[in-house]
């Protein structure tokens, strides 16, 4: 039931227009003046269209306005097709006349620089009225449901309302998709561009109060408004509704978080990456993984557990698949010999019973062949999905439209994901495209991003069967010692290996012992207490004491530690420590980094000193409960080192997966306060885990955050 216009939000009202100014409206055939008018004719909007410009009396058949303040009732949405120096004025009108949005073209960047930027005196003029601005610097919005074109550029006209919400920072993406030629279809598309007043978060929590929406798409730059963010994929989940995410851009992240290895390897990525791990957001690489895994997805069909079979009409594409699912990692069906029996039992003699499976030979019978193939493989346990992997180049004669028909008839008999795959796009006929989409059948455009909105569609089965997250997995430590070490981080007073080691010691993250010496015989007596051999570091604060050669490992006797006391006391000062050797075992780097937008991440990496080399990094925000730390972990390719190779010992993997549960529970209690931690490395080892160097950077207080003096 409609509610009545007061009732609305400002951004239903600008959404849901019921009735729309153009300002700008022009009778100048092609003119974009034109185009805002004709869109919205063309869309079928059905409330009142108020063109405004003083230049003439009438557009396209409608009554012409010459200014906004002679409009004969507040309208919902006031369309700004002015340029830059005009908008301020016209958005002051708009909010006299009572408007309750505005979308914004032009990209609010004056040419004389004004002490305030027009961004900002345009924000303020929608604050002071309660209206939401789409844009500025944005190609305007779509919403097929209301037939609402609030667009400055022609559109096609046959656009048919479907269940994809898109959400574009990018109006020329926005576009691409929107032209797609295929079976996608959308409710609402919004370009957002610099997001005035309403962001992407803002859309996404609306579209999620739509009925119709059953999978959102988003082409991001950024995220504004990272509490709404949030909030908007908890609501997605909450409902079922794949978000997939095209992600793109670096921003410039605080120097001070480039100090630490953690923050360095967060780059402008690591946020978004613990994010999306989090709210399990499917990401995509390209637009042309986007199109095909929003098709996969459209067809509604959830992945159960196991992998993707595939049938194929050649042998050398069935190897070629086999290939690109290991680069893409699409993982394939383990499927059973009774399986491979009943494959056998049909296929020409030369052929093997695998999967994935040449059905072809000579062709002979092969569409029963081919069935028999398919049916098979759906019935066994561990295909979770099914590909009819097909260049469908025969369908190209009248008389053969095979692949269509066997795909018509397999997709009816199974609740399986079953898709059309074909290697090659550009050489699909669109007569079997037509047919195979009609019939409600994803046909995939090319082997890469097909095998990856598979490999999409089991990622996002594998996130919605995780229970939920613990938000205390293990005991907390007592606010003594959390408020202690708070206050110790906002002091400004610098820190030592060894002050950071005692702090990840009061979280239960097991450490090296160690003690500071300043003399050669204070070194001995300390090496004698740990046991030979020992690790001789300055103790210098120096941010990465290898570089410097401030460090010493594997020091076996008292000759060597004088050697090594004297080196490092005569360069880096008198000061040093001696520290127990870790059992020899793989090395981890642990880290905390502050993200300015989403608050502490948690990083694992492998590599040790050669960290930053590797670029062998997960993040995800904290906290972390056992489930996904062990995850986190397995995601490192050092991970397959874990179980030892080269006759190690097999490392003790819930040591590790208890020192990053516990290290992101010490990220949440630091916050605000820690800019980065470094805990490089950790060794572990079949004897447990032991970190035996922490790198500690405060987060440097703004003047603003200080209390008054
Ligand atoms: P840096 O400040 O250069 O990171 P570290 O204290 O991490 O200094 O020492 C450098 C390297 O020396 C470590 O990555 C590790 O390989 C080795 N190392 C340091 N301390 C120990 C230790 N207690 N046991 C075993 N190896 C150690
Ligand atoms: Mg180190």
């Amino acid at each position: 039931m409609p509610q009545p216009q007061t009732q609305r939000s400002p951004l239903s009202a600008m959404l849901e227009a019921r009735s729309v100014a153009v300002v700008g409206a022009s009778r100048r055939a092609g003119s974009v003046g034109e185009t805002m008018v004709s869109e919205l004719q063309v869309g079928g909007f059905a409330g009142p269209i108020y063109p405004v410009n003083p230049g003439y009396s009438e557009v396209l058949g409608l009554r012409c306005y010459d200014s906004l303040a002679e409009l004969p009732e507040p309208v919902d949405l006031v369309i700004l097709g002015v340029k830059n120096a005009l908008l301020e004025s016209q958005l002051e009108l708009a909010g006299a006349n009572g408007a309750r949005a505005a979308v914004i073209y032009a990209s609010c960047v004056e040419e004389d620089p004004h002490e305030r930027p027009l961004a900002q005196r345009l924000t303020a003029i929608a604050d002071a009225h309660g209206m939401a601005l789409c844009g500025g610097s944005c190609m305007g919005f779509l919403n097929l449901e209301s037939n609402l074109r609030a667009l400055a550029y022609p559109e096609r006209e046959d656009l048919q309302p479907g269940s994809i919400t898109w959400l574009s920072h990018s109006g020329s993406v926005l576009t691409a998709l929107l032209h797609n030629q295929r079976s996608l279809r959308f409710n609402l598309a919004v370009s957002a561009g610099m997001e005035l007043t309403t962001t992407v978060a803002d859309y996404l929590r609306y579209s999620l109060e739509l009925e119709s929406t059953r999978l959102v798409a988003m082409f991001l730059e950024t995220v504004r408004d990272p509490e709404g963010f949030r909030e908007g994929l908890c609501l997605a989940n909450e409902r079922d509704v794949p978000v997939v995410v095209l992600k793109i851009g670096r921003e410039d992240r605080s120097r001070e978080l480039v100090v630490a290895h953690s923050g360095a390897l967060a780059g402008a990525d690591g946020a978004y990456e613990a994010l999306f791990r989090e709210y399990g957001v499917i990401r995509v690489a390209n637009l042309d993984e986007m199109a095909d895994t929003l098709e996969l997805f459209s067809a509604g069909r959830r992945a159960p557990a196991g992998g993707l079979s595939a049938v194929h009409d050649s042998g050398g594409e069935r190897a070629h698949l086999i290939d690109v699912a290991v680069e893409v990692g699409t993982p394939l069906a383990e499927i059973s010999d009774a399986t491979k029996e009943r494959m056998a039992a049909v296929l020409e003699p030369g052929l093997p019973a695998v999967n994935p499976v040449d059905a072809w030979g000579t062709g002979h019978e092969s569409e029963l062949v081919f069935m028999e193939c398919m049916r098979a493989l759906l019935a066994d346990e561990q295909t979770a999905a099914l590909a009819l992997v097909m260049d469908l180049a025969d369908e190209m004669h009248d008389d053969s439209s095979g692949t269509a028909e066997m795909a018509v008839q397999i997709c009816g008999e199974t609740d399986k994901p079953f898709a059309v795959l074909s290697n090659l796009g550009c050489s699909i006929p669109e007569k079997s495209a037509v047919a195979l989409r009609k019939a409600g059948i994803p046909l995939l455009e090319a082997t890469a991003t097909g095998l990856a909105a598979f490999r999409n569609l089991f990622a996002h089965a594998t996130f919605a069967a995780l229970p939920e997250k613990e938000r205390q997995p293990v005991k907390a430590v007592d606010s003594g010692v959390r408020e202690r070490w708070r206050t110790r981080l906002a002091s400004g007073e610098t820190w030592t290996e060894s002050d950071g080691l005692a702090l990840l010691r009061d979280y239960g993250i097991p450490t090296a012992r160690s003690e500071f010496a300043e003399s050669s015989a204070g070194a001995m007596e300390i090496a004698e207490r740990l046991g030979w051999p020992v690790v001789v570091k300055t103790a210098t604060a120096i941010a990465h004491k290898s570089d410097q050669g401030g460090v010493f490992v594997g020091v076996e006797d008292a000759a060597a530690l004088e050697t090594a006391y004297k080196d490092l006391s005569s360069r880096l000062g008198p000061r040093v420590l001696v520290q127990e050797m870790a059992p020899e075992g793989v090395e981890l780097a642990l880290g905390t980094v502050l993200d300015p937008q989403f608050g502490p991440l948690v990083m694992v990496a492998g590599g040790g000193v050669w960290v930053e080399i590797l670029e062998d990094r997960a993040f995800a925000l904290p906290p972390l409960d056992r489930l996904r730390a062990e995850r986190l972990l397995a995601e490192l390719s050092i991970s397959r080192l874990f179980t030892g190779v080269r006759g190690a010992e097999p490392a003790d993997v819930a040591s590790m997966v208890d020192a990053v549960v516990r290290l992101s529970m010490l990220a949440l209690d630091m916050g605000d306060c820690l800019a980065a931690l470094d805990v490089n490395p950790l060794i572990a080892s079949s004897e447990g885990c032991m970190a035996v160097d922490a790198l500690v950077v405060p987060r440097k207080q703004a003047a603003s955050d200080r209390p008054e003096a």
